[in-house]
């Protein structure tokens, strides 16, 4: 069989040069069809893509209860010929292929899909493999294999969003462990000058309650959107990321932080994020990535479609550990 540089989908193009010259499609180039979805406590995402992480078909749909949305889901994904769908999920979930409860939606405050068993149902109902992670797990996935973090090995995504999450890779694996990181409760140094209690009903510390953008809202009163031009509001938000970032740092070693999520669509943020993040690292750890933190710390390069590409590389990864 013909050589082909296809580093995503090794096994899975096994064959494929028997279609040939669609388009301007690669010879050894065989679309598989695979369905994405991105589960998040607002709204579901829903896609139809392929092997290159394009995007064919996509709807988004309102969260409610299993009840109501998974009839919904089903009934996008049904009928398509996919031959795996890939979930990031909002979490806790349990990742834990040696659980009883692997697949499951574990102990969310959304209280309907708590202890929901996600995966059983789509594969149930589907009867396709059904790869699943978190959905900053899926978003980091997303960049490493199309995005900013391609050719690399160690990287981790960040979203600052409703809340925070971290996905994160290390030497080309997603990080798992006993469950799945949940870097969004790392806890902080308070700043003296801050009197917010923070949102986070678990602590009043950590990088979630006193960073995401119910944070910005709670502590200023207004929506971070309409802080724009407020210094103090931005100093105090970049000093908190970076925080968490220097953290990370030195914890999990990333060769690339990537930050996403609709607080840092606030575009004075990133310069702020690095000038604190090298003031507080303060030179202790000296390697050529960090020379340059323009590269280093980055926000998300495709378009917010970061999440749904991982979650179809999910559902790929998943036919080729069934396959
Ligand atoms: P989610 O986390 O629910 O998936 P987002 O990543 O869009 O969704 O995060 C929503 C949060 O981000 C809200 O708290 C909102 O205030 C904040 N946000 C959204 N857009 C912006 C913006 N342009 N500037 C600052 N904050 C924003
Ligand atoms: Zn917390």
């Amino acid at each position: 069989m013909e050589q082909r540089e296809c580093t995503l989908c090794e096994q899975a193009c096994q064959g494929s040069t028997e279609k040939q010259g669609a388009g301007n499609a690669p010879e050894w180039r065989r679309d598989m069809i695979l369905g994405a979805l991105e589960a998040g406590g607002t709204k579901m995402v829903c896609a139809i893509g392929n092997e290159n992480g394009e995007i064919l078909e996509q709807i988004s749909i309102p969260t409610e209860t299993p009840e109501i949305t998974m009839p919904k889901l089903l009934s996008f994904f049904k009928g398509k010929g996919i031959e795996a769908l890939g979930i990031g999920c909002f979490g806790p979930i349990d990742v834990n292929r040696d659980s009883e409860t692997y697949g499951y939606i574990t102990t969310t405050p959304k209280l309907a899909w708590q202890n929901y068993n996600i995966v059983g149902t789509f594969k149930k109902e589907l009867g396709v493999p059904v790869g699943f992670d978190t959905d900053v797990n899926g978003s980091a996935l997303g960049e490493y294999t199309w995005g900013i973090a391609k050719g690399l090995h160690s990287c981790i995504y960040i979203t600052i969003g409703t809340g925070v999450g971290v996905g994160v890779i290390v030497d080309g694996n997603l990080l798992h462990g006993m469950m799945h990181p949940e870097g969004g409760h790392i806890l902080l140094s308070k700043l003296p000058n801050d009197t917010y209690e923070g949102f986070c009903p678990f602590h009043k510390n950590c990088m979630e309650g006193l960073a995401a953008g119910p944070a910005i809202e709670g502590r200023w009163g207004k929506k971070a959107i309409e802080l724009a031009d407020r210094e103090d509001v931005w100093e105090m938000e970049a000093t908190y990321i970076a925080q968490a970032l220097v953290d990370y740092t030195v914890l999990v070693s990333p060769q690339r932080i990537i930050l996403g999520g609709g607080v840092m669509h606030q575009t004075q943020l990133l310069p702020l994020v690095r000038a604190k993040f090298k003031e507080l690292l303060n030179g202790y750890v000296k390697t050529k990535e960090l020379e340059d933190l323009d590269s280093y710390i980055v926000v998300q390069s495709l378009d917010d479609k970061q999440g749904i590409m991982g979650a179809l590389k999910l559902g790929m990864m998943e036919l080729e550990r069934q396959g």
